[in-house]
């Protein structure tokens, strides 16, 4: 077994909003498993790197664009358990802070066209075929191994919440939690956020790597414009948030999904002394890629 005990604490929300409409609000702090190996992240990898080690491979290949959170906790990973690794990264070269701090975790970057981006076996295939050291992992982390530890967030609960809310970008995490949840906690609703537009594709992509009977609540109207765009609305949310609890959240990810938490409660979606978890999914160094839209603020 990997030696990696899992710290992310469930800590309530106090703030005058779920105050004044009785319901209780807690976050569940997978963004202090690590700062880098951050969130959704380390449990999507974790089934990979442990197939990895037992097969003797020590060079994580994976693949992401310019500010991939996978990118990061792939190659501190590959540093923290010894390992190697290289990324192929989508389109032409540019240096963003997550690829800085993949180059300090000692990760080899491959700037990719995004003609044979599409490929990733064919890419893996020919840069590697001499190389049985190397392990592919696909962009994301996505695959079973994905679906298997995200699901194990459901069994580090000791309370019921009425609905656990998590943003989805392919989806895969959310999948995962809501077979873990559906197991260990059958009465809680998941409620998902995707972050992208036109989020149908990941509704579908939800439901089919769920194999049985689970119902879902989804709520694809808080996009902002689409996959990393923002308003100045969002990102002003995101700073009383983070002024009033001293909790980050990042505008991709994690600041959609608790603004969609805060709409809804507005909204009196959920009855008086609901209890809601959000699942604080990481990748803040996805922050550091906004400097400039916050300064305008
Ligand atoms: C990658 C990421 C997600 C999305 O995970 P999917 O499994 O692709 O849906 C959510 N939150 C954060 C912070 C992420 O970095």
């Amino acid at each position: 077994m990997l030696n990696f005990p899992i710290h992310s604490p469930v800590e309530e929300l106090t703030l005058p909003l779920f105050r004044e409409k009785a319901v209780r609000v807690f976050i569940k702090r997978d963004d202090m498993i690590h700062p880098f190996i951050s969130g959704n992240k380390w449990r999507k990898l974790k089934y990979h790197l442990q197939t990895a080690l037992q097969q003797k491979k020590h060079h994580l290949v994976t693949f992401g664009g310019v500010w991939s959170n996978h990118l990061v906790a792939t190659a501190c990973t590959a540093a923290k358990f010894g390992l190697t690794s290289t990324a192929f990264i989508r389109g032409e070269e540019l240096q963003t802070d997550a690829l800085f701090f993949c180059k300090l975790f000692g990760m080899n970057l491959i700037f990719t066209d995004r003609e044979s981006y599409r490929d990733k076996k064919k890419l893996f295939a020919n840069e590697f075929e001499n190389d049985n050291s190397a392990y592919f992992i696909d962009e994301g982390g996505a695959g079973i191994e994905a679906l298997l530890g995200c699901a194990e967030l459901a069994s580090e609960l000791t309370e019921t919440y009425d609905h656990i809310f998590c943003a989805a970008g392919t989806g895969a995490t959310a999948a995962g939690l809501i077979k873990g949840v559906s197991e260990k906690y059958p009465e809680s609703r998941v409620s998902i956020v995707p972050v992208l537009k036109g989020a149908d594709f990941v509704r579908r992509e939800i439901a089919s790597q769920i194999t049985f009977e689970t119902d879902f609540d989804f709520y694809p109207d808080y996009h902002f414009g689409g996959y990393a765009k923002s308003s100045p609305q969002l990102l002003q949310f995101i700073k009383e948030f983070s002024a009033q609890t001293g909790i980050l959240l990042d505008p991709v990810y994690t600041g959609k999904m608790m603004f969609a938490l805060f709409d809804l409660v507005k909204k009196d979606q959920f009855p008086s002394k609901s209890t809601l978890l959000a699942i604080h999914t990481g990748g803040l160094t996805g922050l550091l890629g906004f400097k400039d839209k916050f300064s305008n603020l």
